[in-house]
């Protein structure tokens, strides 16, 4: 079988795909990846061709910048529609040529999608997050700011969308891109305990595979506790809240890991207590398997491997869907929310760490979700699921 891949250049959204690529790949199906020369290795690693989609990317102005680091919905759909319209031969011509049988594209890649659309292939959409209806959608608690650009920003893209029906694709409205329609086939890399609303979510169309991480034996903790903080690889640069978290547990009996982004030089962060470490970029899954706490922003990825790998989590989300996952955290029982006082405040946040790395019923929960997700079918259900929509083609 023949699988053309898109997904857009981020590390939450490519990171599940990867054990889902190897697992095809093992079985003997061919797959051409279309992303970004950030993630060339570790796709062609797992067996798939890659198609590199860097110089499609739209060029963007500082205003754009400025928009897309405030995580401007708006922004990044408009950016979104352009790349469709830059990548529209080379994605066509390679449908001509190597005739796929099945699409699989992330949620939020809009030429995924759209391709499969203009080329009538059937589809599978691949969900980082959680699987979005109207029942879901009330757990994403959408700020004023976000909401006006939401708003403001509809004629930018139905702008856009007017340009993209010249080149065939039949798009009614800047929603029929964002959201799936019920009947979509999709795979969501969480499980139905931890999905919210699940029961409005039918088995026919929707695979809880759980996350599909590159697993680690957890290891003995011995020595100090472990405490690992991380907001993840895109809203990282927080200076306010490292310095907070190492005053925090400044002289405590308790090791401090912090993985502060790519975009934030540790050195700013000064002369760091014997006990603190501050990394660009570490083996997350690897750094779990040791650690006692996760302070986390709640990315859909992160929260799931601290999870997956039985580590309680004191929850700091930034945007709205972050909030969303940090409250399902919440409600199964697998971490307690960070007030605004305590990431401000260096003696409440230690306060709250020394609390929760003694909390049995906060370990009960995280244990219990950690078996939960554990139950799940993997990459191996994602397989079968993408073979299943294949061989239904799209007569569906
Ligand atoms: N990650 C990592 N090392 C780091 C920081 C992040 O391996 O130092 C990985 C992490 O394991 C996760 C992904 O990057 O798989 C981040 O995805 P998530 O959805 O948590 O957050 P995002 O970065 O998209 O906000």
């Amino acid at each position: 079988m023949r699988i053309l891949w898109f997904c857009i250049p981020a590390y939450g959204h490519t990171n599940p795909t990867i054990e889902v690529v190897r697992e095809l790949a093992w079985r003997g199906h061919r797959i051409r990846y279309y992303s970004f020369e950030e993630f060339r290795e570790r796709i062609e690693a797992a067996g798939a061709q890659f198609v590199s989609c860097d110089k499609f990317l739209p060029p963007i102005d500082s205003n754009a910048e400025r928009r897309l680091r405030k995580v401007s919905t708006t922004e990044m759909s408009v950016q979104s529609f352009r790349t469709v319209a830059r990548l529209d031969p080379v994605i066509s011509a390679d449908v001509e040529a190597w005739q796929p049988d099945v699409i699989v594209s992330d949620s939020a890649c809009f030429w995924g999608k759209l391709s499969a659309l203009k080329h009538n292939l059937p589809w599978v959409c691949s969900t980082t997050t959680f699987a979005f209806n109207r029942y879901s959608a009330k757990y994403m608690e959408t700020s004023a700011s976000e909401l006006a650009d939401m708003v403001l920003g509809l004629p930018r893209m139905n702008r856009e969308i007017r340009k993209l029906r010249q080149l065939g694709y039949h798009v009614k409205s800047a929603l029929d891109v964002v959201q799936n329609k019920p009947d979509d086939y999709t795979i969501v890399y969480t499980s139905r305990t931890f999905q919210p609303s699940s029961e409005t979510f039918d088995d026919e169309h929707y695979r809880f595979v759980g996350p599909s991480v590159h697993d680690v034996a957890p290891r003995e903790k011995d020595g100090q506790p472990l405490v690992y903080v991380s907001l993840g690889t895109v809203i990282n640069d927080r200076p306010g809240f490292y310095h907070t978290c190492i005053d925090a547990l400044r002289d405590a009996n308790v090791d401090l890991l912090i993985s502060c982004g790519k975009a934030f030089d540790p050195a700013q962060l000064g002369t760091l207590p014997a006990n603190v470490r501050v990394e660009q970029y570490v083996d997350q899954m690897d750094v779990l398997s040791r650690a006692s706490l996760f302070i986390t922003h709640c990315g859909m990825n992160s929260a799931s491997e601290g999870m997956w790998m039985d580590v309680p989590e004191l929850l700091f989300p930034l945007t709205g869907e972050q909030r969303a996952v940090a409250r399902r955290v919440a409600e199964v029982g697998a971490g307690i929310p960070l007030d605004a006082n305590m990431a401000k405040e260096p003696a409440k946040l230690r306060e709250a760490i020394l609390a929760a790395l003694v909390n049995n019923e906060l370990a009960a929960g995280s244990a219990r979700m950690r078996d939960d997700l554990r139950s799940c079918a993997g990459p191996t259900g994602a397989a079968d699921f993408i073979e299943y929509v294949a061989a239904l083609g799209t007569s569906n």
